[in-house]
């Protein structure tokens, strides 16, 4: 028994949690559980990070986190603790598969299978904010070699163990010649160390443009932290849902699996979020720690659900789908063909 950390978060964090989970004791993976309690009540239970000590010594001790998404506030309030999680655990790499389920998930990019690599612990996310004077906000945008040779390397070695041909860098140094000018020269460094992967750069907006215009064209894409961010939810957006996607996040110590998306406010409670994305999180998880032949079941199972047309309301389409189900009923027809 592997021993995990869970955390099921908020919104429809628990709802796509317990329907990750009851796939996960079908299929009978060899996991134990830890579930820890994150967010809202341990901050205002005086934890300023909004994890208690000792959930801190679970992660630190299972060293493999499973979590659901998680509010942050907008504009004011504590820190986001999903910046906390990733900045304290050193988890550098946030790599997220965006992928089209076409014919089965209604997708303008039948073709597209892009990997989005995003540095996660520096940019603009470092958190440095404060005010200038009663007028001016300032926020440090923070990039650093070895940040940006680690998660270069992370890429090109990405793109060579899953045999993928290309790796693209997005920056915006034209206008940032400093701090994207370091993350690209780094890139290019970088890339001659790989010479049998194709690399190439393109400046953030039209590459942005050109992303979500043609996907199909683009294989491996690095970028910092924001651009990252931002470009990883157009993906999974435009492969047919937000809901669909998971993500890793790795550091040499440890690793954090959730969902691309965030915790729903707007639908949460209802029962009506696509767990896809859990899913596919806990599939990445099975991968990492070594159970593959447990992950590619369940992969392989969650695409028959879908293409037999058991479809959650974001991605129902009339003459597709052959019937609406919520997010335990999605679970369940997953179970039944497992
Ligand atoms: P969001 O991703 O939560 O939602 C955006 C839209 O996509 C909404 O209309 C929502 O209903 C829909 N959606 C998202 N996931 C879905 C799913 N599984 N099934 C069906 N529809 C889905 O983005 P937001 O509204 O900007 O953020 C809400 C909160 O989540 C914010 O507090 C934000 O900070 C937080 N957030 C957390 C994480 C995380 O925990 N890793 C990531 C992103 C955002």
């Amino acid at each position: 028994m592997t021993p995990i950390t869970i955390a099921k978060g908020d919104g429809i964090g628990p709802e796509i949690m317990d329907a990750t989970l009851k796939i996960l004791n079908y299929v009978k993976a060899p996991l134990k559980y830890e579930e820890i309690s994150i967010g809202k009540q341990q901050y205002l239970a005086g934890n300023t990070s909004g994890i208690a000590p000792e959930s801190w010594q679970t992660i630190l001790n299972n060293k493999i986190l499973l979590k659901a998404p998680i509010t942050t506030p907008q504009g004011s309030g504590y820190k986001s603790l999903n910046v906390t999680l990733r900045k304290t655990l050193n988890l550098f790499a946030n790599v997220r598969p965006c992928k089209s389920f076409h014919p089965y998930v209604r997708t303008k990019h039948p073709e597209m299978d892009v990997v989005i690599i995003r540095e996660n612990e520096e940019d603009l996310y470092a958190g440095i904010e404060h005010r200038q004077t009663d007028e001016v906000e300032q926020c440090l945008k923070l990039i650093t070699r070895p940040g940006c040779e680690k998660i270069s390397r992370y890429a090109f070695e990405y793109a060579k163990s899953n045999n993928r041909k290309r790796v693209t860098c997005f920056t915006k140094d034209n206008i940032m010649k400093q701090t994207d000018g370091l993350f690209h020269k780094v890139f290019n460094e970088v890339a001659e160390d790989y010479p049998e992967i194709e690399s190439d750069n393109m400046i953030v907006d039209i590459g942005t443009a050109k992303l979500a215009e043609r996907p199909e064209d683009f294989d491996v894409i690095v970028a910092p932290n924001l651009y990252g961010d931002i470009i990883s939810d157009v993906t999974a957006q435009i492969s047919g849902s937000v809901g669909l996607c998971g993500t890793s996040n790795i550091s040499e110590k440890c690793a954090m699996f959730e969902a691309i998306h965030g915790s729903a406010p707007d639908i949460a409670g209802q029962g009506i979020a696509n767990p896809s994305g859990l899913i596919m999180a806990s599939v990445h998880m099975l991968n990492h720690i070594g159970y593959g032949d447990i992950a590619q079941k369940i992969e392989n199972t969650l695409l028959k659900t879908l293409e037999d047309g058991y479809h959650t309301k974001d991605i129902y389409q009339d003459k597709l789908s052959k019937k609406l189900v919520n997010t335990g009923e999605f679970a369940e027809e997953i179970c039944k063909n497992l």
